[in-house]
């Protein structure tokens, strides 16, 4: 038989048991059982597979004897095992992932008049059908969801002799003229000046446009014709040189004549019963009256067929407007509390269905991945704790509280232990490692760089050779016939815990049996290495760390699969870092402050920033600032370099010196490993503080005070825009990750926020993650609600066809 269609036949056997609610079906021949028995012997043998296939024939040895419920695990314990013997590196995920695609195929929808080409709306056509791809509406429903800019309440003007200086107003006026000129001596620069002139008085715009002037005059007068009537709104502002009054950050729109304003139907309305009008993002060729003309007509033609996907109930219970009217008003609404209830619906829509997306991944995940329910003996954790120096804190007793529920049940564990630095999560991470260890099972410990790794190895050497268990390190850069010792001792099962990087997931290492892998610094790793992890075992549970804080909103709409644990506290007696802001000549008392700390014995780091687009430059300028530190201004002490450029071992070993003190300044240019811990380190200085993310700040002022000495960390920034400034202060107050985190993410949003991590973030088109908290829990907690009482949606077709509408215009999101 070939390889894959044996792979259909079990999977086809295995779907056929589970419909008959796992009764140990009677086939032609064979029950269901002696059917797998026999289909895997069919499977060419093959040493790397034996033990795979064994547990497999185990399986179908116990299978008639099994409750349901047994044999449901069995079910999916196989599908695991399956994965393994296929070699896919997704693993179970892409299992799951295969499935959701498979089921979207069969529920392919069949002529949505949303999915028709927006050439079909009234007035639109082929000609501007192609204009509006520009900005990527090509279908109806596209054109529906192209939402406004924001509105411009027409329903108020202003009269121009009424204009207030710092105001918002808008103007109504007609256009009385275009002029220009060219300042002497600036050929290449040209002043335009349109003159708009209302019942009350006149105003003056000017425009400063590169570019020859009788060009660029004929161009403005085009777009602003004498005569036409216009819209404009902006902020009251003083013009000295008109010595009159006119408008800052304008906004404009030409009306045209009246023929065109009786054209606009139901937007004239709007215009003249008081309405808000909606402004739209517009590239070249688009222009605001065809786009909102155009929106318009869709929605009439449109609104009644609009179905809505949430039930009827949900909408009343949570006073949410139906989808068809919440988008005609989210365009054209009656008034700002009819706009914001718009939103409300529509942002409550984004948000519920990233939460049922990701509530129905794991849903999919827990029925086809089994996990292991680990028993409670406590024979190895009861010594460890005896022998801490210290009490574990609330955060951290509540957070192992939380693992060791997950480790009783038989699911996977799906969960993320959030702590801020210094938190102590390896204490946390060991203790779910003993748990596994009581249970006859080995631990892995996987850490994003060599120097973690070798840290955490040597804590955790030491705690646990006093409980009698053995640990190992798999690093890269280890000699040959360390590591062949190692591996043995892994996969004899002599040693019971490794630790190491993405070393420990090469081809080569077998453990005897793995049951837990804990994954620190979370982020540093890809989806695919968390497969590759589970794949070393047969399936072992695997448990998320990260120190990076991210604010709840974000988390719950990027893990919202997973649980999150947080280490909400620092263990007693931390000292906070003091943090100043320092300019100009203050960086000399910066200095003096180092000095006195080198000459007591203590280690500074001093970071520079990396910004990719001008790595050279500042690679340079960190080069020739190491050197400034080192010959001119701390001669008499050690000074290293470390940044991006170097190898991975010249960088281990300039760390390495730092950690053993054989420097005693380190300058930096790129981030500073994670989560390293040189308790004598006391002073962080940071050059260009500005340039840097909040978060990013906060992890590199977490390299000191982890000691007993009291640290310092001093923020050098010149030249800073009042934005900068915020930021830097709201950091200089508090060291809680938490609060700087959320103040991060409301100053420069999620994007920015989470940079090169955004793989698998939904777009959230209309919702603000800093402000729509309330909705978004609350959209959580109905979605979850829904999938409990309806796991596969066979109850919610309607909601089911638009999660996988949903996928389908977020694939990212379904593969993350
Ligand atoms: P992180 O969460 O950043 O990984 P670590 O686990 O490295 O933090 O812990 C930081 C330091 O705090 C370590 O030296 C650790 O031994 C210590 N520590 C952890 N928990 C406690 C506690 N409950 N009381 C006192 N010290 C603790
Ligand atoms: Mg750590």
């Amino acid at each position: 038989m070939e390889r894959g269609q044996w792979f259909n036949l079990a999977e086809r056997s295995l779907i056929a048991e589970e419909k008959q609610q796992f009764c140990n079906l009677k086939g032609r021949k064979f029950f269901f059982a002696d059917f797998m028995l026999q289909h895997l012997r069919g499977f060419p043998p093959s040493p790397e597979h034996s033990k795979v296939l064994a547990r497999l024939q185990n399986i179908y040895n116990l299978y008639p004897l099994a409750s349901v419920a047994e044999r449901r695990a069995y079910i999916g314990e196989t599908r695991t095992l399956l994965e393994h013997l296929r070699g896919q590196s997704g693993g179970v995920a892409e299992v799951v992932r295969q499935r959701i695609r498979q089921e979207m195929a069969n529920h392919e929808p069949q002529g949505d008049w949303r999915d028709n080409p927006v050439q079909f709306v009234k007035g639109v056509g082929p000609k501007m059908a192609e204009q509006l791809a520009r900005v990527e509406i090509q279908t109806i429903g596209d054109l529906l969801h192209y939402y406004p800019r924001k509105h411009l309440d027409y329903s108020q003007c202003t009269r121009i002799r009424d204009l207030k200086v710092g105001e918002t107003a808008t103007v109504m006026g007609y256009i009385v003229g275009t002029s220009s000129y060219t300042p002497p001596g600036k050929e290449s620069l040209t002043i335009i000046k349109i003159n708009v002139r209302d019942s009350s008085g006149q105003l003056t715009l000017s425009w400063f446009a590169k570019g020859g002037n009788k060009y660029l005059r004929g161009q403005y007068e085009k777009r602003f014709p004498a005569g036409a009537q216009i819209l404009l709104s902006g902020i009251g502002k003083w013009d000295k040189y008109s010595k009159r009054m006119t408008l800052d950050r304008v906004e404009s729109e030409v009306l045209g004549d009246l023929e065109d304003l009786e054209s606009l139907g139901s937007t004239r309305k709007n215009l003249h019963a008081g309405r808000l009008v909606p402004v739209y993002p517009l590239s070249e060729g688009l222009n605001l009256k065809f786009l909102r003309r155009a929106i318009h007509a869709a929605l009439s033609t449109y609104e009644s067929k609009i179905n809505d996907p949430f039930p009827a109930a949900l909408r009343a219970r949570l006073a949410l407007m139906p989808l068809g009217e919440a988008l005609y008003a989210f365009h054209f609404p009656e008034n700002g509390e009819h706009l914001a209830q718009a939103r409300r619906r529509l942002v409550f829509q984004e948000l519920f269905m990233t939460q049922l997306g990701l509530g129905y991944k794991r849903k999919q995940r827990e029925r086809y991945e089994t996990g292991i329910a680990f028993a409670r003996t406590g024979h190895l954790r009861d010594p460890f704790l005896a022998q801490l120096p210290f009490a574990l804190t609330a955060a951290q007793q509540r957070v192992y509280e939380e693992i060791m529920r997950d480790l009783d049940r038989p699911e996977p564990m799906s969960r993320l232990v959030q702590g801020d630095v210094g938190s102590g999560k390896t204490v946390v991470a060991v203790l779910a490692l003993l748990r596994a260890v009581e249970n006859g099972y080995q631990g892995a410990l996987m850490a994003p760089t060599e120097i973690l790794a070798e840290q955490h190895y040597q804590k955790l050497f030491d705690w646990l050779y006093a409980l009698g268990l053995r640990t190992e390190l798999l690093i890269g850069g280890q000699g040959a016939k360390t590591r062949r010792e190692a591996l043995a001792r892994l996969a004899s099962g002599e040693a019971q815990v490794a630790v190491g990087t993405h070393a420990l997931i090469q081809q080569g290492v077998t453990f005897h049996k793995l049951g837990l892998a804990v994954i620190d610094e979370q982020h540093r790793f890809g989806v695919k290495q968390r497969a590759e992890l589970k794949r070393k075992g047969l399936n072992p549970e695997i448990l998320t760390m990260t120190a990076t804080p991210i604010p709840r909103t974000l988390a719950l709409s990027l893990y919202g699969d997973l649980d999150v644990s947080l280490i909400d506290e620092l263990p007693p007696g931390r000292k906070p870092i003091a943090t100043e802001l320092a300019k100009g000549r203050q960086r000399e008392q910066v200095w003096q402050w180092m000095r006195q700390e080198l000459e007591a014995g203590r280690q500074c780091y001093v970071v520079f920033p990396l910004v990719e687009e001008s790595e050279k430059m500042d690679l340079k300028a960190a080069t020739v600032e190491f050197e400034h530190y080192r010959t001119v201004l701390f001669p008499q002490f050690r000074v290293g370099l470390l940044h991006g450029k170097m190898k991975g071992s010249e960088k281990d070993q300039v760390m390495r010196a730092f950690v053993r003190h054989e420097l005693d300044i380190l300058v930096a240019t790129t981030v500073i490993e994670v989560g390293v811990d040189v308790p004598n380190a006391s002073v962080m200085v940071i050059e260009h503080a500005e340039r840097f993310g909040l978060a990013q700040l906060h992890q590199l002022r977490g390299r000191v005070g982890r000691g007993a000495d009291k640290a310092y960390c001093f923020l050098l920034a010149d030249k800073l825009s009042e934005l900068a400034q915020e930021r830097l202060k709201i950091f200089t107050q508090t060291t809680n990750g938490f609060v700087i985190a959320e103040q991060d993410l409301r100053l420069r949003g999620p994007g920015e926020f989470l940079g090169t991590r955004q793989s698998g973030m939904p777009d959230l088109v209309l919702t603000n993650l800093s402000e729509d908290t309330a909705l978004l829990e609350l959209a959580r907690e109905e979605a979850l609600n829904l999938l409990n009482s309806d796991p596969a949606l066979t109850k919610h077709l309607l909601l089911k066809q638009e999660l996988f509408r949903f996928f389908r215009r977020h694939m990212g999101f379904l593969e993350a």
